[in-house]
């Protein structure tokens, strides 16, 4: 008998991984439900602000990257102060372009950008919606799950009505958050360090630089007689600021919470507390993403410090990498160890992510001598001075993480089919583009003006670099006899099959090389099977002998 299901994907959470999943499905055609039990996309949500410039290359896939670029004004400077109160000693100031000031670096199309959840939480909720595949229920709360070898049914209810009501589906993914139900129910150990308790206090200050000297700037960091003991950061580029007090500087509640304002403000600059948001610091990991039908995306996988802003990014890494693995197997053409590369490749992903987020932390409480920061004779100005050069170097890689946002590759995946080359080293500032096999395919603009990757995204795609036409139709055919969505794409130009390195090379639907070598090995349906997870490109291909059994 056929399972029929109320739903393929029933998506547990609809901030903004799961809203992201959902989208990314729906632009596949492929039918989903995320049930958040708020009753609407966060408003006043002052949590994640930076779009790092892959989040904006898959922004770019989803058709709503200038309204990202939109949702905060380019002009507004993203520099970084160092002080000890906005009225207090300048420490020094780093100045950094404004978006309008800055060029996408030359390996991708997209720049990194500031857009506020508050504004991109309902912008891909409104996406989701626009693909006519995906649905969201608020004020639904997930409560239970029973998975069996077919599918899950899942218990929810409706938080006004009370009701409970059981639904059906192929798959359910806990995008719920941190504290992830889902991921206790299953029993997943989330190993890792907690890095203290925080509060962000989200304040309204118009016109905030009019009452000091220091400047306008994205940033200001205070640092007292212990090192960094809060920041302001700009939510929106107009009178919205987050004010997080790092730990041991809490602010419970809001009496205190105005104290520490008015302690980083000064006396005269006004300001009103909008609301506080207390939160745990930590980096931990899921020991597993997937038991069975469920699988763990965002934070319900992963936490990182927010310092170097690579939380929600990787999230959205995960559900660009799930989404399309998803529509595979749906479609049923993905094979057995396809959902399974999800996560062999995005684990580790979050690993480095989250231990370099924890580093950027540790070096915002430094190991320097604050002894003299406040003291205003020449001593305490070249104390200062020395201050503001060691914090801005051990800053330099939370500010600049180009390496970290684009250089990820995935290593020892059965999706993956190495080409013999070594990997490069991760570099968190720079990234140099490469096609080696398990890398994001590189960007280079095309002769039509559009990138290398707008040719990516909904099937596979062999790039052909002056390779023999008839040689490339093979791996077309092999395709089409299994179900495989793939189109062959030339390219005449020198540079970018300089950029590729070889003549043929196989990228995925989410843009990553999954293949490349100057000619097809002689079995080019075994390649096509590795890639499409029906074997396991780990596995060592069965020897003469073993074969003979296998078919005897
Ligand atoms: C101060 C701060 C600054 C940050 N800055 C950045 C940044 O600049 N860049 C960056 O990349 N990241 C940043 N982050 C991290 C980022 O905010 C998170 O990684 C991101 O919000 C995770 O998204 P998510 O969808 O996985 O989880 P969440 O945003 O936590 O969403 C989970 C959703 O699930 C819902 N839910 C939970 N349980 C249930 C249930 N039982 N039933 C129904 N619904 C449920 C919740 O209501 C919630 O809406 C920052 C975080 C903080 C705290």
């Amino acid at each position: 008998m056929t399972a029929t299901f109320d739903v393929p994907v029933l998506i547990v959470g609809g901030g903004p991984v799961g809203l992201a999943l959902a989208l990314e499905l729906g632009l596949r055609q492929q039918r989903s439900l995320v049930i958040e039990q708020a009753a609407g996309v966060a408003e006043l949500v002052s949590k994640a602000g930076t779009l790092n410039e892959r989040t904006m290359e898959i922004c770019r896939r989803w058709g709503i990257s200038d309204e990202v670029a939109a949702s905060f004004p380019g002009e507004f400077p993203m520099d970084n102060i160092y002080c000890t109160a906005l009225d207090g000693h300048l420490i020094g100031h780093d100045p950094r372009p404004s978006a309008h000031d800055r060029s996408p670096p030359s390996s991708t199309p997209e720049k990194l950008r500031k857009c506020p959840q508050m504004t991109f939480d309902p912008l891909l909720a409104r996406a989701v919606i626009r693909t006519g595949f995906s649905t969201i229920r608020y004020n639904t709360r997930f409560e239970a799950f029973v998975d069996d070898a077919s599918g899950v049914t899942a218990t929810i209810r409706d938080v006004r009505t009370d009701e409970a009501t059981t639904m059906r589906s192929r798959y359910l993914i806990a995008c719920d958050g941190a504290g992830s139900q889902i991921r206790k129910a299953l029993g997943i150990a989330f190993p890792g360090k907690e890095l203290g308790r925080s509060t962000s206090i989200l304040v309204r200050a118009a016109n905030v630089e009019k009452y000091h000297q220091l400047g306008l700037a994205n940033r200001y960091m205070f640092i007292g007689l212990k090192g960094t003991w809060a920041n302001l950061t700009s939510v929106d580029g107009l009178d919205l600021w987050r004010f997080t007090a790092i730990a041991g500087e809490d602010a419970t509640d809001l009496a205190s919470a105005e104290q520490q304002v008015r302690r980083a403000f000064g006396p005269n600059a006004p300001f009103e507390v909008v609301r506080l948001m207390h939160w745990r610091r930590s980096a931990c990991t899921a020991e597993r993403y997937r038991v069975g039908n469920v699988f763990l995306a965002g934070d319900a996988a992963h936490t990182t410090s927010p310092t170097g802003g690579h939380g929600l990014n990787t999230g959205i890494g995960d559900a660009f990498t799930l989404g399309w693995m998803l529509d595979a197997v749906l479609r049923g053409w993905g094979g057995k160890h396809l959902l399974d590369a999800y996560e062999q490749e995005r684990r580790p992903v979050a690993i480095y992510n989250s231990s370099i987020s924890t580093q950027n932390f540790q070096n915002w409480l430094g190991a320097a001598d604050w002894s003299l920061i406040y003291d205003h004779t020449p001593e305490g100005n070249e104390a200062r001075k020395r201050i503001h050069v060691q914090l801005t170097d051990s800053l330099k890689q939370e500010w600049y993480s180009h390496g970290v946002a684009l250089g990820y590759r995935y290593e020892q995946s059965p999706i993956i089919i190495p080409d013999g080359t070594s990997q490069p080293p991760m570099d968190i500032s720079n990234y140099a583009q490469t096609a080696r096999p398990g890398h994001r395919a590189p960007h280079a603009w095309l002769p039509d003006g559009r990138s290398t990757l707008d040719l990516f995204g909904q099937g596979f795609v062999l790039l052909s670099f002056e390779a023999n036409a008839s040689e490339a139709a093979k791996l077309g055919e092999a395709a089409v006899g299994k179900k495989v969505p793939l189109q062959i794409v030339e390219i005449d130009s020198p540079a970018i099959a300089a950029l590729y390195e070889r003549k043929l090379v196989l990228v995925r639907p989410d843009g990553h090389c999954a293949w490349r070598d100057d000619s097809f090995p002689g079995d080019v349906g075994e390649l096509i099977d590795k890639t499409r997870g029906a074997i396991s490109a780990l596995e060592k291909a069965p020897t003469g002998e073993a074969k003979l059994r296998e078919m005897t």
